[in-house]
């Protein structure tokens, strides 16, 4: 695991993240990285909320860190909160935005709360000395990085902080491993819902589709939970939020849950015999449907037509 420093240029404020080693060469290049801690000790080799929040809270109380942040995930929103509570602060989860006002040492978040029916902007002041917070990625643009190898970053190993009696073990990971698109990141994505009846029709109207357009699957969570998928696969207030180019939701109703993950996505294509709830919400401004296709399901999807229709429709619902 590596602790990235970012130190804004004429600033004293830092951001600390936590990355992966894998990726570490990667975040050198980023803009505004100027420092990178690091530590080889096997005890992090997993990244265990227990075993690390010993290593960071004795790095941060005793440091200029003004801000941590990592992004949303089911990791971080187990680490961040055991770090803050054991310095005495608060974590702030999932941010849609952020602001920091120098002068007063502020530093004002949105976040979607209520399955994302409502944006709640919170203000952290100045005597919240360390600021955490997890970032919904989908939320904000990709960072910029340079060529250079990370020419100029600081590379520091760090102390180990040694836990005697852990009372978490890591067992084993098991990855499911796929050769399409990644869900979270997909610039399309094709979503399935309860409609696709069982895991086989799911498979045949969902995955041709998919590939056809170079998307990542997805599904709703009545999919996930009637084993049509695998729950990885879930997109909604419980799974994974998306936001890509293009969203196709076969056969699934837009429940607010299932909207929660996927309604910042730039087009969204609705399969269904009823028009898609979504097209309700004055914020999204293209609304395509193409309605109801999928009675005789594979060979639609097969024929460019349909392929086509999918990419170039124009034809806007009625709400
Ligand atoms: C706390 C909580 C968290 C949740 N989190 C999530 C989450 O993360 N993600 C999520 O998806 N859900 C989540 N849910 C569940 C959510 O409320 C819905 O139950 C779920 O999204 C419904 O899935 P669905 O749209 O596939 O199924 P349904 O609601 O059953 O909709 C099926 C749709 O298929 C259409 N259809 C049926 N037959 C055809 C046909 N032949 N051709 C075309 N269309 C057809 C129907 O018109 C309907 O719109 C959560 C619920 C709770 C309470």
């Amino acid at each position: 695991m590596c602790l990235l420093l970012l130190k804004r240029p004429k600033s004293k404020r830092f951001l600390l993240c936590f990355i992966e080693e894998s990726k570490y060469e990667l975040f050198c290049r980023l803009e505004g990285v100027n420092s990178v801690l690091y530590s080889t000790s096997a005890q992090y080799i997993h990244l265990i909320p227990e075993t690390v929040s010993p290593l960071l809270q004795s790095l941060l109380s005793s440091s200029p860190f003004t801000h941590v942040v990592s992004s949303t995930s089911s990791t971080s929103k187990s680490l961040l909160p055991r770090v803050s509570a054991l310095l005495d602060l608060p974590t702030l989860s999932d941010i849609t935005s952020v602001e920091h006002d120098s002068s007063t040492s502020a530093t004002t978040f949105t976040r979607p709360i209520y399955a994302g029916n409502a944006i709640s902007t919170i203000r952290a002041p100045a005597d919240v000395k360390i600021k955490f917070f997890t970032v919904r990625g989908t939320a904000f643009p990709p960072a910029s990085s340079h060529e250079t190898d990370g020419e100029g970053v600081e590379v520091k190993a760090v102390e180990s902080v040694e836990v005697s009696d852990p009372r978490t073990e890591h067992i084993k990971t098991t990855i499911t491993k796929s050769d399409r698109p990644d869900l979270g990141v997909a610039s399309r994505v094709v979503s399935g819902g309860r409609a696709l009846k069982n895991a086989e029709t799911f498979e045949k109207v969902i995955y041709p589709l998919a590939d056809a357009l170079g998307a990542a699957v997805g599904a709703s969570r009545a999919a996930v939970d009637a084993g049509y998928v695998d729950n990885s696969l879930q997109v909604g207030q419980t799974g994974k939020v998306v936001a890509p180019e293009l969203y196709v939701a076969v056969g699934i109703s837009g429940a607010i849950q299932h909207l929660a993950g996927m309604k910042d996505s730039k087009m969204i294509v609705a399969i269904n015999k009823v028009v898609f709830a979504l097209a309700t919400f004055s914020y999204i401004s293209l609304m395509f449907c193409v309605a109801p296709v999928f009675r005789t399901p594979t060979p639609l999807y097969s024929k460019s037509p349909m392929l086509d229709l999918l990419l170039t429709c124009t034809k806007p619902c009625q709400s």
